[in-house]
């Protein structure tokens, strides 16, 4: 069974990838179950530079195949802002409920039409002997007009999904994944893992 780091901290994204990478010949584990504890600096100007950025110096330092990572809210109205800063707007520590009111004041007055969102995920796989593999995936929805929903992290009490008519956060775990940008990016890139992995 071959085990493959994820650059990650953060344990439900873990979970995440476990649920859809299962049945296939490989464990998951975060770089904390890896024993590393370096924090890469994200300075890419796209989600892919960031994940292929984070996954090549973490297989760097653990010599093994590494996975990573790097998602974010873009909002048409704000020219796809937050973007690869979504964690960082309006500055990291920051509670959402705060970031949340900052986006309600940008678009005070907008019409739905005009409150086009997506959520963007992109992973890259490095491997030790220098292959890299690259998948993404969005999911489209609009900026709302509250804050709904308990599930979920991050803006997902802001994302209105006009299919369902739900805000993400109303979604369960399993719904979440099905429809999810990470969701989507994950199925692609077992796709491509399975290949390069009987190689
Ligand atoms: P990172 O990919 O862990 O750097 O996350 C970037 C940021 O994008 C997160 O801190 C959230 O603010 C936002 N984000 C990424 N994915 C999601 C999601 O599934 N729901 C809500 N917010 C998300």
């Amino acid at each position: 069974m071959e085990t493959i780091i994820f650059a990650t901290k953060n344990k439900g994204k873990i979970r995440e990838i476990n649920e859809i990478l299962a049945d296939m010949c490989i464990t998951v584990v975060s770089m904390e179950d890896a024993g590393i504890t370096v924090d890469v600096v994200e300075d890419g100007k796209t989600f892919a530079e960031n994940a292929m950025k984070k996954a090549v110096q973490i297989m760097e330092i653990s010599g093994k195949i590494t996975l990573a990572d790097d998602s974010g809210l873009e909002i048409d109205y704000l020219d796809k802002a937050p973007g690869v800063y979504s964690a960082r707007f309006m500055g990291k520590d920051t509670p959402y409920s705060e970031k949340f009111k900052g986006i309600f004041a940008k678009l005070e007055g907008v019409e739905e039409a005009k409150r086009t969102a997506r959520f963007v995920s992109c992973i890259a796989a490095a491997f030790p002997d220098g292959r890299r593999l690259v998948s993404d995936g969005n999911v489209e929805g609009i900026i709302g007009w509250e804050v709904k929903g308990e599930n979920g992290f991050g803006y997902d009490p802001i994302f209105f999904l006009p299919d369902r008519q739900k805000y993400m956060a109303e979604l369960s775990a399993k719904e979440k994944n099905e429809i999810s940008h990470r969701g989507k990016a994950l199925r692609k890139m077992r796709i491509l893992l399975e290949k390069e992995l009987v190689k």
